[in-house]
């Protein structure tokens, strides 16, 4: 399907081919770009996108002003692409995700009200063709794959002749997903090491903030606002059972992620009957990200097919990461609502 883009959809939907077709050749090196007037402002743009990213939905800017001319519009674009490699010099998976989330959600916006052709050629150019009112049965479930409510699963959808039934509020909302879910697949992005050094200033800004943000999410550590499975392993630890890897590295990153310091980690691992500190020391350093890269506790998903997953309860329906149930009960208050904490079936 050909529609006719106008200058500010570059800026609306920097990821489509069409915006970076309208940014054109450039025989600027990255380099030279950084050292030049306009990649200065464009960095100035990218950091910008970068903290709105890493502020709480509910604390941006609900509108943003689109530029309406094309030097307007290649900043933006160039904002776009510069964030992108930032997060990457700064080597953390967890700003890495929190970025695709924002470029969804940002492209959600301006989705919503966009006529219907301009909206079905936008998911046309990320894999979903013909998205219209339905959406073949394989490609439903490679989407919905990072959605854990209850509406989405197969069993809860009309399918009819291999197509399931989509209305167009939930269309969008796939949109947004498959959005994210292309992002994540592209970053990191291969940086060489002398554009990073360059960006230095700005990823070492960015981890500060990150850091702010995690602590003022995650405030004190509370055991009892953990989820489950969590629960399960720090249990295991306890009675001295040897957990897997997996669940090590899982439960290590969580803890490092909710803000536990190196040394509480460690001791709690002292627990374990095959303890090693040197080894130990080793890994969790490794995880909390000493080799400069951070790791990020599995998802849902991730811990399900590494058989870590247990005892899920009817919070773990409504949530797709550990971190998330952590937040929302920290959140509620500690103790599970009635009824809420009674599973104990593997899932
Ligand atoms: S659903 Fe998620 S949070 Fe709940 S127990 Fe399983 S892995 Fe943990």
């Amino acid at each position: 399907m050909r529609v006719a883009l106008e200058l500010k959809d570059f800026a609306k939907y920097p990821f489509l081919k069409e915006s970076q077709q309208f940014m054109g050749r450039n025989a600027d090196s990255i380099e030279e770009f950084l050292r030049s007037n306009s990649g200065k402002i464009a960095l100035r743009h990218a950091m910008d996108r970068i903290r709105a990213a890493l502020r709480p939905s509910g604390q941006r800017d609900r509108e943003e002003d689109l530029p309406s001319d094309g030097l307007g519009v290649k900043i933006s674009v160039s904002g776009y692409v510069l964030a992108r490699i930032i997060v990457s010099c700064a080597g953390d998976r967890s700003l890495v995700e929190r970025l695709a989330r924002y470029e969804a959600q940002r492209a959600f916006r301006f989705l919503i009200d966009e006529e219907e052709e301009k909206r079905l050629f936008v998911a046309g150019s990320i894999g979903m063709n013909g998205a219209g009112s339905d959406l073949p049965v394989i490609q439903y479930v490679e989407i919905v794959a990072g959605l854990h409510e209850e509406r989405w699963r197969l069993v809860n959808r009309d399918v009819e002749s291999g197509q399931v039934r989509i209305t167009p509020a939930e269309m969008n909302e796939l949109l947004r997903e498959q959005v994210r879910v292309i992002l994540l697949r592209q970053l990191p992005l291969r940086v060489p090491e002398t554009v990073c050094s360059l960006l230095q200033p700005q990823t070492e800004e960015i981890r500060g903030i990150f850091q702010q943000t995690m602590l003022e999410q995650f405030g004190a550590v509370e055991e009892d606002a953990f989820p489950p499975c969590m629960q399960a392993l720090i249990a295991a630890l306890t009675g001295g059972t040897n957990i897997p890897h997996a669940g090590r590295f899982a439960l290590t990153a969580f803890l490092h992620n909710i803000g536990m310091a190196p040394a509480d980690i460690i001791a709690l691992f002292c627990r374990a009957p095959d303890f090693d500190l040197g080894k130990t020391q080793y890994q969790v350093e490794h995880i909390s990200g000493r080799g400069g890269t951070e790791y990020t506790a599995p998802s849902c998903a991730a811990m399900r097919t590494y058989g870590i997953c247990v005892h899920s309860d009817r919070l773990c329906e409504k949530i797709n990461h550990p971190l998330n149930y952590y937040r929302i009960r920290k959140k509620k208050g500690k103790k599970p609502e009635p009824g809420e904490s009674t599973g104990t079936s593997q899932s």
